[in-house]
């Protein structure tokens, strides 16, 4: 089959390759080149933890997907220190790991071997054992080679359905193909109700500010959800950096507020949090990386079909890239239900 895959982020070279793997003629279209938009940026959070057994299992799917490409890649592409989660989520997700098999144990905040940069921890923390930070620059390196000459370079204006298949208007040119995969990140929702499949349109914004660290060892990767305190992940990001993403309320970061208003206001938030909270964490901001995010949406992810045309949305797809890549080229050849959620 002809494929058209729109969008070289995580998802969509992940789709594309898979879609290669499996003898299709692919090409991967991307305004601004792999890895450029949500995908960007040195590492993510991978983790079985979930709120649902169901993303435990995908999780762990993806997990076995993440070690078959850190073999093929030559290294590891998850560096497996662990993922802790503390707060209000703990409990929850501990049962839902514990009714899908996974492994898991529940520590305190004198454990040992905690690798925290914190004053004081949380009373109760989940430790998913299996978790960790993603290698995400080498992940994207590892799957353009796999691409090749299938990668190019061009913005999708247009998309209509022709025949039994579907024409792709692009600064490149026209491209005709049997099936199309919308795995454009913020630009799918647009280009999705050109062919009738509708995907939420409501954005936030979202900030992560990396600090320096003089904490030694290997930390591990962090959600916290304490109550009374900022929400945050955080994780390691590179050496002596510690990244820390602040999940303030809605209204700060509510997409009529303004990109400027809503990076300020989560920087202020997260200083205020790493100088009182953090322990051999200086607060003072070394990078940031933004990104729009889907309001209300969370974990898991949701398939739109429309005759050649397939959609996929979600958040915090990062984790899950190996199975999706499996899963959506699966969807687009072979076919799917009009609307699959995974939640
Ligand atoms: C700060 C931050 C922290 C995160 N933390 C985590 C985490 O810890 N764990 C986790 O699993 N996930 C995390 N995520 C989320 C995860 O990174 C994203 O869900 C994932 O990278 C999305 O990949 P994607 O391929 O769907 O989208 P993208 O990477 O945005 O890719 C879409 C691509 O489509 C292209 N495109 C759009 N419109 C068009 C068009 N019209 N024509 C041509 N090309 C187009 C864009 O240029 C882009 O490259 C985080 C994200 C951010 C930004």
């Amino acid at each position: 089959m002809k494929v058209a895959v729109i969008g070289a982020g995580v998802v969509g070279l992940a789709s594309a390759a898979a879609l290669l793997d499996q003898g299709h003629d692919v090409v991967c279209l991307d305004r601004l080149g792999p890895m450029a938009e949500r995908s960007t940026g040195v590492s993510r959070i991978f983790r079985l933890a979930h709120g649902s057994a169901a993303l435990v299992d995908l999780a762990r799917e993806a997990g076995a997907g993440w070690a078959r490409w850190s073999e093929a890649a030559g290294r590891p592409l998850i560096r497996d220190v662990g993922c802790l989660v503390s707060g209000a989520i703990a409990l929850e997700w501990m049962a839902c790991m514990g009714k899908a098999g996974a492994p898991y144990e529940v520590v305190g905040p004198d454990w040992p071997e905690l690798g925290l940069p914190v004053r004081k921890a949380p009373g109760v923390l989940l430790h998913d054992v299996a978790g960790g930070a993603i290698e995400t620059v080498s992940a994207g390196n590892y799957l353009v080679g796999r691409l090749g000459r299938s990668l190019r370079d061009a913005v999708v204006y247009a998309l209509e359905e022709r025949g039994s298949g579907a024409r792709v208007h692009t600064s490149d040119g026209l491209f005709d193909a049997d099936a199309v995969l919308i795995a454009a990140g913020a630009g799918t929702s647009p280009l999705a109700a050109q062919v009738g499949i509708y995907t939420p349109t409501v954005l936030e914004h979202h900030v992560r500010f990396t600090f320096a660290t003089s904490r030694g060892g290997p930390l591990r990767s962090w959600i916290d959800e304490t109550p009374g305190v900022l929400s945050t992940y955080q994780h390691m990001a590179g050496p002596g950096r510690w990244t820390v993403g602040g999940l303030p309320d809605a209204a700060s970061v509510a997409w009529e507020v303004g990109r400027d208003e809503a990076v300020r206001a989560s920087r202020e938030a997260v200083v205020d949090y790493v100088r009182e909270h953090l322990d051999g964490v200086e607060p003072t901001v070394l990078d940031e990386l933004y990104c729009t995010t889907m309001a209300e949406l969370g974990d898991g992810f949701h398939l739109r079909r429309n005759g050649p045309f397939t959609a996929v949305y979600g958040d915090n797809l990062f984790k899950f890239a190996p199975l999706l890549g499996d899963l959506l080229a699966t969807a687009v050849t072979a076919g799917t239900d009009d609307a699959v959620d995974y939640m």
